[in-house]
């Protein structure tokens, strides 16, 4: 029986664009804009001025609380300013802006440990922190306090997430096939310091030579690795956990609360690298695809490169540009400039023309229940959305809108063209400014 979950879509995959393209190293630009909120949490606190001179990896911004990150430069160079630039969540943010000498003089603030089975299990958190290592699949949520789980938590099972269930994306496939080595070692790493029992790779079946690959690396270790049935959102957390242990999370809860553990692969290689080479999380491989774009590939591209240089890249369109989105399609968010730049957790860049971005005209609900029977969480998109057009926040959130894990696949399912999840994360939002008073 193939593994997956209740609910879901098949939207048109488009990954043969890029899924085929090795993955290459784009050139660190001339100039650099680091953001300094690029992670879940506070936004990390400049340790750098103006006029300052930096290596590559060195932390130039420090973790501003328990939810947060450190920032390492991901060039060498001066500090030309600190300056607000695009942010990819909309409007503007602080950014520390680095001219790039072209040395990639490298910074050896972390130190590399190549026994790491040496290491006590709590210095894996540690070297986490220091590295900056945030999760690299979109959410951004750093990586040392998931591997510090309450002390009454006991996970037995470690996930590495290597679904990559969202159209066009190819970024975390061409890792598995050309790092599968290191995905492995940092899936260890995560399994050890966690003192967990099982250790489970999960790819959907749309990517074979992946599944291939990953069994030939794991062989001979403590690994299994589990090919999904190619569904969306098969890759989030709670409908992964699912499919491979049919352990529910609770409502308002995290996968420790049932004993269990989801890190991307591109995290657990960062995680490796970070520990056998001491290399801070500065750069992540970017999908740049979408029916215009001329050439479409996967590039390693340094954090604070602007989204424009990418483009440029990959060719350019071919047709006038309707919409920018950093990652997927059904998660991702629209881009209002393509002077935005990279961060840790920009998995892609999709570029479409006008006719494809429009959305149609709201028409009314024809009952359905299209919305109802996709709905991966359980939930009645088409009840909370009724509830927030009234403003009936109270009742969306009886309905359970804070349940929603905004997969948007009850809008792509609608034949009415209703926006179903723009109303849930409004009552989302309302129902949170209510808790907060
Ligand atoms: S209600 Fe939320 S979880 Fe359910 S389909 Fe819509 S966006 Fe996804
Ligand atoms: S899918 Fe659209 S039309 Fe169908 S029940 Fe849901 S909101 Fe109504």
């Amino acid at each position: 029986m193939a593994i997956t979950f209740k609910g879901g879509i098949h939207p048109l995959e488009c990954k043969h664009l890029s899924e085929s393209k090795p993955i290459e190293i784009l050139p660190a630009p001339d100039k650099v804009f680091v953001l300094v909120s690029q992670h879940a949490g506070a936004p990390a606190k400049p340790l750098v001025k103006k006029g300052d001179e930096v290596k590559l990896g060195q932390k130039i911004a420090e973790a501003a609380g328990y939810i947060s990150a450190n920032i390492h430069s991901p060039v060498s160079g001066k500090v030309v300013k600190i300056e607000d630039v695009p942010h990819f969540a909309g409007g503007l943010s602080s950014a520390i802006i680095i001219e790039n000498n072209g040395q990639d003089a490298l910074s050896e603030e972390l130190e590399p440990h190549s026994k790491w089975q040496e290491l006590e299990p709590s210095e894996f958190a540690k070297i986490a922190s220091e590295a900056g290592i945030v999760g690299m699949g979109g959410a951004m949520f750093p990586t040392a306090v998931k591997l510090s789980p309450p002390k009454d938590k006991n996970i037995d099972i470690v996930i590495i997430n290597g679904a990559e269930c969202e159209p066009y994306l190819t970024a975390d496939h061409r890792l598995m096939l050309e790092y599968p080595e290191r995905i492995v070692e940092g899936a260890e790493m995560i399994k050890y310091a966690l003192g967990a029992k099982r250790l489970i790779i999960a790819i959907e079946r749309n990517k074979p030579d992946a599944i291939k690959t990953m069994i030939k690396s794991a062989k001979d270790k403590d690994i299994e690795i589990a090919p999904l049935k190619t569904k969306y959102p098969q890759g989030a957390e709670k409908q992964l956990i699912f499919a491979l242990t049919k352990r529910i999370v609770p409502s308002g809860g995290l996968p420790f609360d049932v004993d269990c553990y989801v890190q991307n692969v591109g995290t657990a290689m960062a995680l490796r690298d970070a520990v056998i080479d001491g290399k801070p999380l500065y750069e992540r491989v970017v999908t740049v695809s979408g029916p215009i774009v001329n050439e479409p590939k996967n590039l390693l591209a340094r954090v604070g490169t602007p989204l424009r240089t990418l483009l440029e890249t990959s060719g350019g369109t071919n047709a006038p540009i309707g919409k920018v989105i950093s990652g997927g399609p059904m998660m991702g968010l629209t881009q209002w400039s393509l002077d935005t730049p990279v961060t840790k957790g920009t998995s892609g860049l999709l570029v479409f023309p006008p006719e494809k971005a429009e959305i149609g005209f709201e028409k009314p609900c024809i009952s359905c229940a299209n919305c109802v029977d996709i709905c991966p969480m359980n939930l009645i998109p088409t009840q909370i959305t009724s509830a927030a057009k009234y403003e009936k926040f109270d009742i969306a959130k009886k309905l359970g809108a804070l349940d929603c894990i905004e997969c948007g696949s009850c809008s792509y399912i609608c034949p009415s063209n209703i926006n179903l999840l723009h109303y849930i994360r409004w009552a989302k939002w309302e129902i949170r400014q209510m808790q907060r008073k």
